[in-house]
């Protein structure tokens, strides 16, 4: 018998995919119903996977191994596998969606298909650890206040990471895989939002706008890197969130966890260089001479009220005072602010905030083509356990879709 630990998005394509072989298969999960992280994906939507496959969009320490397994499960696999099940896409941008756009059609159709495989599924089993025994593994597990014990000839830990841990996810997988002998790496937060200095925040909080975003981190032994994305920000009471910042998020956590630094600097005026945002805010300058208009009013219109006010109180330049009496260094710094403004970040949200985790097992322990740990014959590891964590679009879905199925058809074939 093959066991797997959980019944979220890789613990259910391993169910099947070992079934469709002719495996006898039982998934322990601690909830009451399958797949309730999978709900939640895509804003209730389910990104499924992206027709963009480029390789920087799955970022982990083993770029080789990775790529392996995607090719061995591919993006086209995935999508005729949920055809098969009857779940069609919808494209936007290169990003998938179920055509019902509801994340509960992928979870009722995987569903019914360990349904119609017989797989049997524990609800409300509480896996606590697993032990190896000869050539099988014992699963301890409370059920019902109860405590049980199953023996199977391979364990496959579907358990995902603690991100999203308000959906109840826990490290448990993490902790068993140590007690086991593997090797996990360190882990933090990824695809999620930033905290950041910001004296003005409860000021700013809640303005969004488009901005360039630039990440720069400093290693402790003082290597520098920059990372830019673009897109939708927003402003919140303890920092930075918002689309690219949750995509820079990863690099900002693993600088700061490995003791180095990390600052964000953020372009309110993307589509313009510097020297022509100095040219207009002289121009308006220029213009509001003849009008008395404050500083404030001259400079309508750049960016959103709440963080024009900010920007000029962190440029030292008082909003109200009369737009004729600009300097040519206050012009510069209000020209710095609208392109450049900069702050430290200080961490990230903790990982109930986080859409996934960073880190974890290193590739280097398993066989990518089986997902099988090395000197551990019939021990699986998949999904968000594993050291990838991929971008927003799909990626983490289709590595978790890919290393289910890989796990899955390695262990029937055990
Ligand atoms: C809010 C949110 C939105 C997201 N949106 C997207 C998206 O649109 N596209 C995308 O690609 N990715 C998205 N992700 C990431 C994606 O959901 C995960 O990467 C993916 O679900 C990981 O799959 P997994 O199988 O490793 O773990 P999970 O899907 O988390 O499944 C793990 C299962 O194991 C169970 N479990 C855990 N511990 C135990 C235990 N001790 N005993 C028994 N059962 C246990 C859990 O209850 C769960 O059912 C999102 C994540 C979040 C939090």
């Amino acid at each position: 018998m093959i066991g797997i630990i959980g019944c979220g998005a890789s613990g259910m394509l391993a169910a099947i995919t070992a079934a469709r072989e002719g495996a006898s298969v039982t998934v322990f999960e601690h909830n009451e119903k399958p797949g309730r992280k999978l709900l939640a994906t895509g804003n209730g939507k389910c990104n499924l996977t992206n027709d963009n496959q480029s390789p920087e969009n799955f970022r982990g320490d083993d770029r080789e191994a990775i790529g392996r397994i995607l090719n061995i499960f591919t993006k086209d696999d995935e999508l005729a596998f949920f055809r098969e099940i009857g779940i069609i896409t919808r494209e936007k941008r290169g990003y998938r969606y179920p055509h019902s756009e509801q994340a509960a059609s992928v979870v009722n159709a995987l569903a019914a298909e360990m349904n119609r495989l017989r797989v049997r599924v524990i609800y409300g089993a509480d896996v606590t650890g697993v032990a190896r025994d000869g050539d099988s593994y014992v699963i301890s597990y409370t059920c019902g206040g109860a405590a049980n014990e199953a023996r199977v000839t391979s364990c496959i830990l579907a358990c995902g990471g603690p991100a999203g841990e308000r959906l109840g996810e826990s490290d448990t997988g993490f902790r068993i895989l140590r007690k086991l002998g593997v090797a996990v790496g360190r882990y933090v937060p990824a695809l999620v939002p930033l905290i950041a200095e910001n004296k003005h925040a409860r000021t700013v909080s809640g303005v969004r706008l488009e901005a360039g975003v630039t990440l720069s981190v400093t290693e402790r032994d003082g290597a520098k890197k920059e990372y830019k994305e673009r897109g939708e920000i927003v402003f919140t009471d303890y920092g930075v969130s918002g689309i690219p910042v949750m995509q820079l998020s990863r690099f900002a956590a693993v600088a700061l966890d490995r003791g180095g630094r990390a600052q964000i600097t953020l372009d309110f005026m993307p589509e313009y260089t510097t020297e022509e945002v100095s040219e207009e805010v002289k121009r308006r300058i220029a213009d509001a001479h003849f009008s008395n208009r404050s500083v404030e009013e001259a400079l309508e219109g750049f960016v959103p009220g709440k963080l024009r006010y900010v920007l000029l109180l962190r440029a030292g330049v008082d909003p109200v005072k009369a737009a004729a009496g600009m300097t040519d260094a206050e012009i510069a710094a209000v020209t710095t602010e609208l392109t450049a403004m900069t702050m430290t970040v200080t961490g990230t949200r903790p990982f109930a905030n986080a859409q996934v985790t960073c880190g974890g097992v290193p590739l280097s322990e398993i066989v990518p083509d089986h997902c099988e740990v090395k000197n551990m014959p019939g021990l699986f590891v998949t999904g968000e356990l594993l050291d990838m964590d991929g971008n927003c679009g799909g990626y983490n879905l289709q590595w978790a879709f890919a290393t289910g199925a890989i796990a899955g058809r390695a262990a029937a074939k055990r």
